[in-house]
């Protein structure tokens, strides 16, 4: 049997064309976890193609293809479906998406795997060897994920990543953020490795280095602190993502910092308690936000703090108001989303109720690009906000500010970081001015209040590729 498996990318990530460079770029987990768990008997062969980093071949000589798709890839990987289809291939979806919307999914695939796919994947291949294919696959992750077997990251061209080196210890998130695909796709899924396993599978890492990309690892203490002493005599450097949580236990950032802990991606989200407050973020005190960063890089980590902005508490004042916050505490590499009402989310129910969503074409909905009708502003004023504001924030006066406060022992990851993301922020304007709703004079003014005049111009950013 010949297995293909693909990850469709937006226009923003795609290979070549797209503005996400490879200096930002971590190896996905999904594909080559797909690829370690086809059971051993099926003597399969198996192909992973990112098209993050490379087109998609889908002349490739294969039994059976398997996409994966987020909610804006998933019109491409719809149509790659098709197409496939269309030559007679079979083919599976799964993935964030077609977990949201099985229905629609199920209408471009001979499969659709719902929820992770540990369990389903493996039977889901049996059952095609067996020529028993059923329609849909969907096995719940359990509280333990013990025994998933080591992602193949030898299927993947390695130069073409920053690092291959992802890994998971946890999966799914015990909150429940209204605007979050995470408690709508996985509800009540909360699950560990245990810890033992994870420490092996770092061990192979061919360079001591590490991306998690578990999305709330910090909150169960218990076994993050385990995890973390366990780490300790790997002497690795890895980077993560946390809750604010992080810095509210000494021990576990202690912990944390001595396992080679270098850098969080922290979702602050908004500098408004209200905001937070309105959209079960709660557990965040935007008012103790600098001190968590500086308490991160007292102990050498650097802060990637994600802001969203379109939330009904937004007025045109947020966008200078969190870049200039940005700037004030020392946030090491920032980054900025429209808020986007993925389907099937509380806030989807909410803003379709009210009439406000303006596509339902998924390809907008990368969270760069504004597909609802915010509450205090007009969409070509919070899409005009959102880029001024990633372009303020990678302004080399920006940069020099937020530098100050870098620990120095991140000092490398910052600069090639801070770069990756100028490049970004300059282009982003080239790939999100498609959408016709958001063009300015269509659906209302771009008078918005921030100050545009000190915009600096990007032109001199090279390509770091
Ligand atoms: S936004 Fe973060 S903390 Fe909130 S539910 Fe999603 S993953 Fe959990």
């Amino acid at each position: 049997m010949k297995i293909q498996l693909l990850s469709p990318a937006g226009e923003i990530h795609r290979n070549r064309t797209g503005i996400f460079k490879s200096s930002l770029r971590y190896a996905p987990l999904t594909l080559t976890t797909l690829a370690a768990l086809v059971p051993r008997e099926l003597n399969a062969l198996v192909a992973v193609q990112d098209e993050g980093v490379g087109p998609l071949d889908l002349d490739a000589d294969a039994d059976l293809f398997g996409i994966t798709a987020i909610t804006g890839t998933a019109p491409r990987a719809y149509a790659i479906a098709d197409e496939l289809r269309a030559r007679g291939k079979t083919v599976v979806l799964g993935g964030p998406h077609a977990t949201l919307l099985p229905d629609e999914a199920a209408a471009h695939a001979d499969a659709v795997v719902i929820g992770y796919a540990e369990h389903s994947w493996p039977q889901l291949l049996r059952d095609f060897a067996a020529g028993k294919l059923q329609p849909r696959y969907a096995m719940p992750t359990g509280r333990v994920l013990a025994g998933v077997p080591h992602a193949r990251r030898d299927l993947l061209v390695q130069r073409k990543y920053a690092t291959v080196n992802s890994i998971e210890a946890t999966r799914g998130c015990p909150h429940r953020c209204d605007f979050c695909v995470v408690p709508t796709a996985w509800p009540n899924t909360y699950a560990h490795r245990p810890v033992a396993e994870v420490v092996a599978e770092l061990a192979t890492f061919q360079k001591r280095h590490a991306v998690f990309i578990d999305l709330s690892p910090m909150e169960d203490v218990t076994y993050a602190k385990a995890l973390y002493r366990a780490m300790i005599p790997l002497r690795m450097r890895w980077i993560g993502l946390s809750t604010t949580r992080i810095a509210e236990d000494d021990e576990l950032l202690r912990a944390a910092a001595q396992s080679g802990c270098k850098g969080l991606l922290i979702g602050f989200e908004s500098i408004s308690q209200a905001t937070l407050d309105g959209t079960r973020k709660h557990f965040h005190a935007a008012g103790r936000y600098a001190d968590v960063v500086k308490k991160l890089h007292d102990h050498g980590i650097g802060v990637q703090g994600c802001f969203v902005f379109g939330f009904d508490t937004d007025g045109p004042d947020v966008f200078e108001e969190t870049v200039e916050f940005v700037d004030r505490a020392r946030i090491d590499l920032p980054r900025y989303a429209v808020l986007t009402p993925f389907p099937g989310t509380g806030l989807f129910r909410r803003l379709e109720g009210e009439g406000r969503l303006l596509t339902r074409d998924w390809t907008y909905y990368d969270v760069e690009h504004v597909v609802f009708r915010p509450k205090q502003m007009t969409p070509d004023a919070l899409q005009a906000g959102l880029e001024w504001s990633w372009r303020q924030s990678y302004r080399w006066r920006s940069i020099g500010r937020r530098f100050l406060g870098a620990p120095p022992s991140i000092w490398p990851l910052w600069i090639s970081l801070n770069a990756g993301y100028r490049y970004y922020a300059a282009h982003l304007h080239e790939k999100t001015g498609n959408a016709e709703w958001i063009a300015p004079g269509e659906v209302g003014s771009t008078d918005a209040a921030w100050p545009s005049a000190t915009t600096e111009p990007l032109d001199d950013v090279v390509a770091i590729r």
